[in-house]
């Protein structure tokens, strides 16, 4: 043989384990899928091997937040194939799975097999997947935790009251099965007016920080309610992707370290 051209086989006999980190909320509309793609992106650029997952029937957003709106995956023998993104993350979602608006009539077993057919799909070196899942304790998020057992949880609520409660109910429902809670992320904190500059509070301040310490779970930060932050995402530009992203990098750091 040749010296220095030996031929290197790596042998991948087995599908790696790919853990799971669901992102979930009691309500609709906190920012759970905003969060769930700058987490994924900012995971990813502090160089782990990231998916994306997008369960949430009800809004399938990361399409469009990842800037692949109106694509479909290919399959290979019934498997799928994540659509690339800019952003590194390999990406599906119920969106490109349903008809536009269509996903809200589905019934359970339904959801539960495209729930499977997606955190099954060919990934390739993804070895992380981060789940946006829908609002609420319903079907998919059952499925979630009784069948594809999450590594953890990250729940995201806005210091709102009414968000709170529903939080903690989605927090009781991994607790249940078994999952822990990675942290709680207060989102729409605190709100810097563009005009004057003046920091004020429209779901109130510090109330998701106090629900995490009273509940014993690690408060993995805070994201202020910026309007940077609705247009970049309306643009399919989410803020993890830029060059000043402190935010977002810092609550990855935090749920990479768990990892
Ligand atoms: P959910 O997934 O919980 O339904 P989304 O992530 O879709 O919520 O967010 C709902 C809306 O609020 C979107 O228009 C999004 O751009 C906007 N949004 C989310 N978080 C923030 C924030 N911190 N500042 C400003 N707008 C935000």
């Amino acid at each position: 043989s040749v010296p220095g051209a030996e031929l290197r086989v790596v042998v991948t006999a087995e599908r790696p384990t790919r853990r799971l980190i669901a992102v979930a909320s009691g309500k609709g509309g906190v920012g759970k899928s905003t969060l769930s793609a700058n987490l994924a992106i900012a995971l990813a650029r502090g160089g782990r091997r990231v998916g994306l997952v997008d369960a949430d029937i009800y809004g399938p957003s990361q399409p469009r937040l990842m800037a692949v709106e109106g694509t479909r995956p290919e399959a290979r023998d019934k498997v799928l194939i994540p659509v690339q993104t800019p952003y590194g993350v390999p990406l599906l979602s119920m969106g490109q799975l349903v008809e536009p608006g269509r996903a809200l009539a589905w019934r359970g077993p339904m959801t539960a097999g495209a729930l499977g057919q997606m955190v099954d799909a060919e990934w390739g070196i993804a070895d992380t997947l981060v789940v946006d899942l829908p609002p609420g304790t319903g079907d998919v998020q059952l499925t979630m935790v009784q069948k594809h057992r999450p590594a953890g949880a990250v729940i995201v609520s806005t210091p709102q009251d009414l968000a709170l409660i529903d939080a903690r109910r989605a927090i009781d429902l991994f607790d249940k099965a078994g999952v822990p809670i990675i942290g709680l992320v207060e989102n729409m904190a605190g709100y810097v007016c563009p005009h004057c500059g003046e920091v004020s509070d429209p779901f109130g301040n510090g109330g998701a920080e106090a629900t995490a310490r009273a509940g014993g779970i690690p408060f993995l930060g805070r994201v202020p309610l910026d309007i940077a932050i609705r247009t970049a995402s309306d643009a399919g530009q989410p803020p993890a992707a830029g060059e000043d992203d402190r935010v977002f990098a810092g609550i990855a750091a935090q749920v990479a370290d768990w990892l």
